[in-house]
């Protein structure tokens, strides 16, 4: 369960560079809104890792990953992060490394940490196309993005100033290939994982894909919003996204790394199914198992939101019994 990159590489400063050969030691995340950084990981292809924390006034939500890749025709983002001062923080380094102004954003799915951004960059690139899956276009427009801008505005005390929401309005499906020049950007979608929202997006050229949130590295999954997932779907997700020729992968929260952090990810979720299955099975209530399911998930006590156990395991026993019936 090793991930990737280069820990000194990470800290102070903005823009970071990482060759092939660093990936054997591993990146740190942000401990705070100022570590926040752009990391290479492939030509023009950078990473913004965030803080592995709850939204919280001095992280300004800064707390899910966004892509950043450099094409000839302008700059792309994938996420933008979890309110307009990290979107304002991750253009301002953008504008280090290029002139170039920002072409399209893509938000993952529909939770807020992904998308809050938004209207900052609309700020500065008016009239930029922001593409989403169109379920995530019809949520957000149904009431949820004023939820999650009340959610986050409350968490991050913006509640007085107020937070600005722009939603995505460029509706995917999955299956489509857009093309910026170098870079090739292939939309997946595979059903109900994370969300019934999920794009993800490869890059066949670089053999990189930005999984959103189908993919949490260190962190128990789901806590956003665990009531949103699919146990099974997500899992479902994430072997397809190892079947691909990919040979790094970006999650949502966490770091980027090798096929291994896909396989945690995935693994962390059949054990944790299985063993409400098993429990499930014995006649046990969702609470009366929450010991024995938290022991066989012990390799992952360390992973943030492990004391939400409890709220996963009611989710997920709820899935198990709807399996039953079916
Ligand atoms: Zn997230
Ligand atoms: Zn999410």
């Amino acid at each position: 369960m090793k991930a990737i990159a280069c820990a000194a590489m990470v800290s102070a400063a903005s823009i970071a560079s990482l060759t092939s050969s660093s990936w054997a030691h591993e990146i740190q995340l942000p401990d705070s809104f100022d570590d926040l950084a752009l990391i290479e990981i492939a030509p023009g292809i950078f990473v913004l890792h965030g803080m592995q924390a709850m939204p919280d006034p001095a992280n300004n939500g800064f707390m899910s990953n966004s892509g950043v890749l450099l094409t000839e025709r302008g700059v792309v983002i994938i996420d933008s992060g979890g309110s307009a001062e990290v979107a304002a923080a991750m253009l301002d380094r953008i504008a280090i490394l290029t002139d170039a102004p920002v072409i399209a954003v893509f938000n993952t799915h529909v939770h807020g940490d992904h998308w809050l951004g938004n209207a900052e960059v609309l700020r500065r690139y008016p009239g930029v196309p922001i593409f989403a899956h169109e379920r995530a276009i019809e949520r957000l427009q149904g009431g949820e993005a004023s939820a999650w801008a009340a959610i986050m505005g409350g968490l991050t005390d913006r509640e007085t100033s107020g937070v600005e929401v722009s939603l995505p309005t460029a509706g995917l499906s999955g299956g489509e290939t857009l093309a910026f020049d170098s870079i090739n950007l292939v939309v997946h979608h595979t059903g109900h994982a994370h969300t019934d929202s999920d794009i993800m997006l490869e890059l066949p050229g670089q053999k990189i894909v930005f999984a959103g949130d189908v993919i949490e590295y260190g962190r128990a999954v789901s806590s956003d919003v665990p009531a949103d997932f699919s146990a099974r779907g997500q899992i479902e997700a994430i072997d397809y996204l190892l079947a691909l020729n990919v040979e790094l992968f970006v999650p949502g929260h966490g770091p980027t790394g090798d096929r291994e952090i896909a396989e945690a990810s995935r693994d962390f979720l059949q054990t944790l199914y299985a063993s409400v299955e098993r429990h499930y099975e014995e006649g046990l209530l969702d609470y009366e198992m929450r010991d024995l399911v938290a022991a066989d998930l012990r390799a992952y006590s360390d992973w943030a939101n492990f004391e939400e156990l409890g709220r996963l395991i009611s989710y997920v026993y709820l899935q198990v019994e709807e399996a039953a019936w079916d």
